[in-house]
């Protein structure tokens, strides 16, 4: 299958974008369609099906039979949201802004319609075609029209791949795992990445796909729609994929790009498109194949593009009609029958999205109807928050405390039949003052579930295989896993308003299992409570690996090292401080990470070997703990877990200090030697 995939995926069709830029603008766009043609037809078994197949749509396109005007064809279509939990996770609102403006662009309804160059007004084309979210999947379900899958595949970069996010489609999506036939459905994949610099692409029909999902769209996430993470220039990347979908070729016809000269001599097929080049930009005097070109036709490359002719109307249509592709078979009643495009869907479910799930107290959520379909009454309960209830469809609440919290959605579809959504523990509400500095956190006796640390994506836990010192450490079971899964750990508020630059440090043990591994880890920090994210660090390569290559790591005491974070300083000491790990998997061993500390005085300057002359005995303590050094130890002071000072000596000047515990109750804690200008923490068990 995935050979077979990797020979068919040659005859793609692909609109490049320059960067990854949110505002790229369309003028960056270019093709590699015929590059990739070109090769695919050095096969003679394809390029025999290829000539066959452009010679029956080029002689079938000027038919003036019923299919070409007058009659409104719907076509399913299902969108396949493949992320891995990132930006590209999409909601509903994005895509059906995406369908909106397809269908808009294709119905000739834009507003800018008007604007056309008046040499062109008069072939402006409403295509009468229309494409419809499904409502039932191949097994007959119900469902939103929008499948999820979270795979790492979500992100194909380098040479394109579809396949892979294909499979994972297949085998992983939320609704219905199985073939979702490319005759039944358009398929849209809207993924982080579909080949580096690509917007979309798409085949032109073909049988070479039969009835398998291949036989659809590739959109990157950023050019799907005009909101959310689209933009109203990259909306129109799926408009232009329609129109290849539809056999259009580009409106310079079969030619490497556009602007070329020699394009004067290869044409689109299209009666009414004149002979040009080509154009990335808004030249309206192009005529250099002798005729003024259509500049703004969606088929070029141009930002300005806008419009469709007559002639394209015919093409596209005779595709629409045509069973090239098993296109034909997708405007069927038995196919609208089957799909549930035919009528008003039924009222099925009853579902709700936040714009966030993790706040703080005080802040207000924004929660969304997502039931399905036609729902015309709600009913909301927010335990926890105020307004408690509403009947609204979509609304804001706040809540003012911290906790843990449920919220529930009843809706109906006729206001007889009621349906409920109950999500147990929906939302997470931190305190809006964080706790205080400094924090630190050795996992011997943490309480490793939300609101005190959330880790819902990847596979942290605290584990005893082995520590940096106590008993236990955090651990991402990481050996084994796919290569570019994300493992993500977010931390509670922390209060860091009390200086203007905070100190974060910690231990950590990794190894890869041969050169070609890449995991990586990231610090992020947040000034607001969650709400926006940015990198304070990223181990990656020889930063990120502590000991050789090999198998089934599990670090000595000289495998770790620390990482250290100097840049928390103004803007992010506020209240309401955050700070996540995200680590992604590169084909390496399992990650460990020991002893977080957060303070306000620097205690990163002391390195691996100088720790080894400090000495702690005997660990665990009962009445007495002894602190013994090769340096002077100027000042001392033992604070609890939750990093509150229990025992402080400010006269020290001895290299030994024992410390009498007896009064600490049972549990964990760190001592906090000052040295000249260097600070070192140390932990130990109270027994
Ligand atoms: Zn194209």
């Amino acid at each position: 299958m995935k050979k077979i995939f990797q020979y068919l995926s040659l005859v793609l069709v692909i609109l490049f974008s320059e960067n990854s830029s949110l505002t790229a603008q369309s003028q960056d766009f270019s093709c590699g369609q015929h590059i990739i043609l070109s090769k695919l037809l050095k096969d003679s078994t394809f390029k025999r099906l290829y000539d066959q197949e452009q010679r029956i749509s080029s002689n079938t396109q000027y038919s003036s039979g019923a299919q070409n005007k007058g009659v409104l064809y719907k076509i399913p279509v299902v969108f396949h949201i493949v992320h891995n939990n990132g930006v590209e996770k999409i909601d509903r609102s994005q895509v059906l802004d995406a369908l909106a403006i397809l269908n808009r662009d294709l119905r000739a309804l834009r507003a800018d319609t008007a604007t056309v160059d008046s040499l062109f007004k008069p072939l402006i084309a409403d295509i009468e075609v229309e494409f419809v979210l499904a409502t039932k999947a191949p097994d007959g379900t119900c469902f939103s029209g929008v499948t999820m899958t979270q795979t790492p595949y979500s992100y194909n970069n380098g040479d394109i791949n579809g396949s892979d996010q294909v499979d994972a489609v297949m085998m992983y999506n939320d609704v219905f795992q199985g073939n979702w036939p490319g005759n039944e459905y358009l398929n849209v994949f809207v993924c982080g990445s579909v080949g580096t610099g690509i917007a979309g692409y798409t085949y032109y029909p073909s049988s070479f796909f039969g009835n398998t999902m291949n036989n659809g769209i590739w959109l990157r996430h950023d050019y799907c729609g005009s909101i959310g993470t689209g933009n109203p220039s990259g909306s129109k990347t799926f408009v232009h994929e329609v129109g290849h979908w539809l056999n259009l070729p580009h409106t310079w016809g079969s030619t490497n790009e556009p602007g070329l000269a020699s394009n004067c001599s290869s044409d689109d097929g299209v009666a009414d498109t004149p002979n040009t080049i080509g154009s990335q930009w808004c030249n309206y005097n192009e005529t250099t194949c002798g005729s003024v070109a259509n500049i703004e036709n969606h088929m070029e490359y141009s930002p300005c593009r806008k419009m469709f002719t007559l002639g394209q109307k015919a093409r596209m249509r005779t595709a629409v009609t045509s069973s090239l592709g098993g296109r034909s078979n997708l405007i069927t009643a038995a196919n609208h029958l089957a799909t549930g495009i035919d009528t008003t869907a039924p009222f099925c479910k009853a579902d709700f999205f936040a714009n966030r799930y993790i706040t703080c107290s005080g802040d207000s959520l924004y929660f969304q109807d997502y039931s399905y379909h036609n729902p015309i009454s709600w009913s909301w309960d927010f335990s926890g928050a105020n307004p408690a209830v509403s009947n609204l469809e979509n609304l804001y609440t706040t809540y003012p405390s911290p906790g843990v919290f449920d919220v529930s959605l009843t809706s109906s579809g006729d206001s007889i039949n009621f349906l409920t959504e109950l999500k147990n523990d929906a939302v997470i509400v931190m305190d809006y003052n964080g706790e205080q500095l400094p924090f630190y956190e050795g996992f011997e006796t943490i309480n490793f579930n939300s609101p005190e640390w959330i880790s819902n994506i990847g596979n942290w836990s605290v584990t005893d295989e082995v520590s940096y010192n106590g008993s236990y450490c955090l651990k991402v079971q990481n050996s084994g896993v796919a290569e570019g899964t994300k493992h993500v750990l977010e931390s509670k508020t922390f209060d860091l308003s009390d200086s203007t630059k905070a100190y974060f440090n910690f231990k950590y043990a990794f190894a890869r299992k041969n050169s070609t591994n890449n995991d990586y880890l990231k610090v992020l920090a947040s000034n607001d409570c969650g709400k926006t994210w940015s990198v304070r660090k990223i181990l990656q390569y020889s930063q990120l690996i502590t000991a050789p290559d090999q198998n089934n790591f599990l670090p000595s005491f000289g495998d770790w090292r620390e990482a250290t974070i100097t840049s928390l300083i103004g803007p992010f000491c506020v209240q309401n401080f955050r700070f996540k790990f995200e680590f992604e998997s590169g084909g390496g061993n399992d990650l460990y990470i020991d002893n977080i500390n957060i303070s306000y005085e620097n205690t990163t300057a002391i390195n691996t070997s100088y720790n080894n002359e400090v000495s702690i005995f005997p660990n665990p303590a009962n009445n007495n703990l002894t602190v013994s050094s090769s340096k002077i130890i100027s000042e001392l002071a033992v604070y609890d877990i939750m990093g509150k000072q229990v025992l402080s000596n400010k006269k020290v000047n001895s290299n030994t200090v024992n410390i009498n515990t007896s009064k600490l109750s049972k549990g964990y804690y760190s001592v906090s030697l000052k040295q000249g200008q260097e600070i070192l923490t140390k932990s130990f068990m109270k027994n």
